[in-house]
């Protein structure tokens, strides 16, 4: 067990490390946090922003040196910076869950085997274009690395228009998949500790705006079949992946009231921002509690709650929202 004074080190310097960061102090660590931008949001919070590239090795060796373990905020950070951290410190989640939520291919791989996937296949040049089954068209084209938030993604309506975006991106590895129709997008967080022990947070159902999370709504309106199988699903990858750490996974609920599984996170994820008000011990602090070895915390929600998530674009004519009207109602959390 990590003792409070100790430090934590986190890669990636955005709302999410900020989030973590104010949870780790709050159980009396201190934080640094290794990002580039000199005004990333959690540079301000944490105790020290190294403010560096993510494979500076300078950097990291600092970080190595002071921290007792480390962790990450998001999957596009270099797997080797991690096994960097890791020859020096405890680091959570392992460079090799990392590697699969890095790579749709391996991700696919892995979901398909484990709950379930939309059809789809592995492309890496023409030829497997062509060859694809006519059922995944219309489909998405989606680059097996670098892709979030619908970055990375083209909709095509036939293997013509297939070619040319796989051109389009220099021919790098994709995988195309069969756009399907589906009642809800469902996702599971959960936490895993290094013992194998798994505490999950209730089902969020959430709509999309844009391929951007736009709103969730938990507990999500599925009946509770549904949702022991979407729980019970994230269970199984997190084993699959002998996982260490907040992980979430993403879902879709098909029209035939089938569930497969969309992708994965390995870290807290926008969808289960509701933990911070609503429920006993939110996603960041059992984050903090996986890496410092700390018991899991209570995930039990304590009421009903629904997110909508506020994207920095909001800010870009120069003056901030006028949140007037939210901040009236005094059980909305801003
Ligand atoms: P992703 O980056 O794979 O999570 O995709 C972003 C969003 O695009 C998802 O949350 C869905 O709303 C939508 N999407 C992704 N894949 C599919 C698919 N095969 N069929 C229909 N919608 C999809």
């Amino acid at each position: 067990m990590i003792s409070a004074g100790a430090w934590l080190g986190m890669l990636g310097g955005g709302q999410l490390g900020r989030l973590f960061a104010m949870s780790a102090q709050s159980l009396g660590y201190r934080v640094i946090v290794l990002d580039p931008d000199a005004d990333c949001p959690a540079g301000r919070t944490a105790d020290r922003h190294l403010c560096a590239a993510y494979d500076d090795p300078h950097a990291l060796a600092d970080m190595a040196a002071r921290c007792s373990a480390a962790t990450t905020e998001f999957e596009g950070v270099p797997a080797t910076s991690l096994d960097h951290l890791a020859a020096r410190c405890h680091v959570v989640p392992a460079a090799a869950s990392v590697a699969v939520a890095q790579d749709r291919i391996a991700e696919k791989r892995l979901l398909s085997r484990v709950v379930g996937v939309v059809p789809y296949a592995e492309i890496h040049c023409d030829e497997d274009i062509m060859r694809a089954p006519a059922e995944l068209f219309p489909g998405i084209l989606k680059t097996a690395r670098m892709g979030y938030d619908g970055r990375g993604q083209m909709h095509v309506a036939d293997a013509l228009e297939a070619r040319s975006a796989f051109a389009k991106w220099g021919a790098v590895a994709c995988v195309l998949e069969r756009r399907v129709e589906f009642l809800r997008e469902l996702s599971v967080v959960l936490a895993r500790d290094m013992r194998g022990n798994v505490v999950t947070y209730a089902v969020a159902e959430n709509r999309h705006v844009k391929g951007i999370l736009d709103l969730s709504i938990v507990p999500a309106r599925v009946d509770p079949q549904t949702a022991r199988h979407a729980t019970a699903a994230a269970v199984a990858v997190a084993e699959a992946l002998q996982y260490h750490g907040v992980m979430c996974l993403e879902l879709f609920e098909l029209v035939d009231g089938n569930i497969v599984a969309n992708e994965l996170a390995p870290r807290p994820h926008n969808s289960g921002h509701w933990t911070l008000d609503a429920a006993v011990t939110s996603q960041f602090e059992q984050q903090v509690r996986v890496l410092a070895g700390l018991p899991l915390g209570d995930t039990r929600q304590r009421a009903p709650a629904v997110m909508v998530n506020l994207l920095g674009e909001l800010w870009h004519g120069g003056a901030a929202p006028d949140f007037s009207m939210l901040l009236q109602e005094p059980r909305a959390r801003l």
